[in-house]
């Protein structure tokens, strides 16, 4: 699948203010600075559909995009910055679960993760809590480009290693740079496949 046509809808601060559930939907989340902007904007082949905030953590809102009037991408709001305050945060935990919780529309969820780092605790425990609530959600790698070819698969393995001390399968995992365009195929070859199912 190719995207001819993204276009920016809404942006919504309550869940209930999302567009009608009336096509499926596909939403990107991660944390702060993973590179969730550059991703969306290298999938829809439009560099400023989303913005590639220079403020981490700042946007704190649910953005809808129609997808060749077809499906919604959704860009929620990236978790775990460390500069948001106590309450900020507690904000954004409602705002993401109630929308997590109740989109009947939401097919898959892409939880973005950087390449480069460890698994971290704030990811394991969002997937954990996915699988708790029973929300179908695949894995991203970003920023594949920064990693030499020798770390590439060993990132990857530790990463699926962490993930099996959870998870008795392994969720589908999407390796991708938004700098070289790899992996999107993959993306939009899997959202074009549960389109269909
Ligand atoms: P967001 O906060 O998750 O939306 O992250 P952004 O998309 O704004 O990206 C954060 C930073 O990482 C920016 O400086 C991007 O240029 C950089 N970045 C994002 N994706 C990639 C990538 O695939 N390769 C490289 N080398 N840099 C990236």
């Amino acid at each position: 699948m190719r995207i001819t046509k993204a276009a920016f809808l809404t942006s919504s601060s309550k869940p209930n203010q999302c567009p009608d559930a009336d096509r499926p939907e596909y939403a990107f989340i991660g944390r702060s600075n993973v590179g969730k902007s550059s991703l969306i904007n290298m999938l829809c082949n439009n560099s400023t559909l989303a913005k590639t905030s220079s403020t981490p953590g700042k946007t704190q809102l649910i953005n809808h995009f129609t997808i060749d009037n077809q499906w919604y991408l959704v860009d929620l709001p990236g978790y775990g910055y460390a500069k948001a305050s106590k309450t900020q945060r507690k904000e954004f935990k409602l705002l993401i679960d109630n929308y997590l919780r109740h989109r009947s529309n939401l097919m898959c969820l892409f939880i973005l993760v950087d390449s480069r780092h460890k698994p971290q605790k704030v990811d394991l425990e969002f997937m954990h809590q996915m699988g708790v609530w029973g929300i179908p959600f695949v894995i991203v790698f970003t920023k594949m480009d920064k990693l030499k070819a020798s770390e590439k698969e060993s990132n990857i393995e530790n990463y699926k290693k962490a993930l099996l001390e959870d998870w008795e399968e392994l969720p589908e995992i999407f390796v991708t740079s938004a700098e070289k365009a790899e992996g999107r195929d993959e993306i939009l070859n899997f959202i074009e496949q549960v389109n269909e199912q």
